[in-house]
């Protein structure tokens, strides 16, 4: 018999991904222009011209074994050396490259590190509304998932709920700033009462608590708001980065895990990361894409075009009569729902061409996700659709 687990799951894919099967079947009927498709969180802006000028230059100039070849199993040296020096340059922590493990994105940083940590019977919290993936990966790795959701209407972290959620099962707590669905940057006040609150907990139990901070939005913050940098706050610190939004590389799969220097037994922590990368097949991430970040490490993606994009979107549904956190970062704006069941309101803005995932899968009822990391012109095209479905429920409440 084959794993009934993984046959589930291959057959049930997210919501999202349906989403954007069901927006790929609609634009062959209608056309494209007609399709207002806010599902994906795939990157609307091309990558700096100094990647497509890296990348040339890497297959004109350097030999092509050693370019296509393997590199070392956590990455090539000079690489991880780069981004060690950025972050010690960056945010004053002694980061090394012998703590650095490149990985096919922020997705393989999550599963390396969740497996590196976790043993059966563990519990990893995650602050709803979270990215739907994170319970597949904690549960691959053999732990349970609690959800603890976040405060409204800022989204940022509700301690109230979380404290009691602590116990002496917790190995992690997973946090996502700037946040996928919702927007939110946690602010500095909210890192450092999380830090204190698990350093409390640690010293209650005995035991360790990792904070494991999904970062692939870290520079998709706006108005100059800072993302604080977990490690400089709290200790037992894995980052998880990603290159996927800040350079739009998704489908080229790159990123890192930073096991912080204050990781207690760091260097047992950073072996067990390298043990589950190798247990898992992520060995030696895709070795011309980590050249071409370890030279373009430090720029991103013009990504000021998702600041203007939820500008004009958020103004645009605020004035409509839609509720909404301003967000801060990232590219996704989180409506409540016109009805209470999230599931048939997306359903019901289809009809008007409008594709909005529904929030229920992100462990948090009543909302839809917008992702406006599209052009500026389907936005603007989009905002009578927004008016109708807002009338047609204004007009059944009359
Ligand atoms: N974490 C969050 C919060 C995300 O939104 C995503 C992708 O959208 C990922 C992780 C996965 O990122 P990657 O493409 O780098 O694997």
């Amino acid at each position: 018999m084959i794993s009934k687990k993984m046959e589930e799951l291959g057959k049930h894919s997210s919501v999202i991904r349906d989403m954007f099967e069901y927006g790929n079947k609609r634009r062959a009927e209608i056309g494209k222009e007609n399709v207002y498709d806010f599902s994906l969180g795939n990157p609307s802006i091309p990558s700096p011209q100094a990647v497509k000028d890296t990348m040339l230059k890497l297959l004109n100039e350097k030999d092509p074994v050693s370019l296509h070849g393997y590199t070392s199993a956590p990455g090539d040296y000079g690489v991880r050396s780069t981004i060690a020096s950025s972050i010690r340059d960056n945010y004053g922590i002694d980061a090394r490259p012998e703590r650095i493990y490149m990985t096919c994105g922020a997705a393989a940083s999550l599963t390396v590190s969740l497996h590196a940590l976790c043993n059966p019977g563990d519990e990893v919290i995650a602050l709803a509304p979270f990215f739907p993936e994170y319970r597949v990966f904690v549960e691959k790795a053999g732990a349970a998932l609690v959800m603890v959701p976040c405060r409204e209407p800022d989204f940022q972290i509700d301690f109230a709920a979380l404290e009691p959620a602590v116990t002496a099962k917790t190995k992690a707590v997973i946090i996502n700033s700037p946040n996928n669905p919702t927007g939110a940057v946690y602010s500095e006040e909210t890192i450092r009462t999380l830090a204190d609150l698990l350093n409390r907990k640690q010293k209650e139990f005995g035991t360790e608590i990792y904070l494991l901070t999904d970062e692939p939005y870290r520079e998709l913050a706006f108005g100059g708001i800072e993302v604080p940098y977990v490690p400089c706050y709290y200790d037992n610190t894995l980052v998880c980065y990603s290159y996927s939004k800040s350079l739009s590389l998704p489908g080229e799969r790159i990123g890192y895990i930073f096991v912080a220097p204050g990781v207690k037994d760091g260097g047992d922590v950073f072996a067990a990361v390298c043990g589950a990368g190798r247990a898992l097949g992520f060995v030696c991430a895709p070795s011309m894409l980590q050249y071409t970040v370890g030279a373009c490490n430090g720029m991103t993606s013009d990504v000021a075009a998702y600041e203007r994009n939820r500008d004009i979107l958020y103004g645009a549904l605020t004035e409509i009569g839609y509720t909404i956190t301003p967000p801060d970062g990232a590219f996704y704006l989180f409506v409540k729902a016109l009805e209470p069941d999230a599931g048939a309101f997306s359903e019901r803005a289809k009809k008007h061409e409008l594709l909005l995932v529904p929030s229920d899968s992100f462990g948090y009822p009543g909302y839809v996700r917008i992702a406006y990391c599209v052009t500026e012109q389907m936005i603007r095209d989009s905002i009578p659709a927004f008016r109708a479905l807002y009338e047609e429920y204004a007009g059944e409440r009359e």
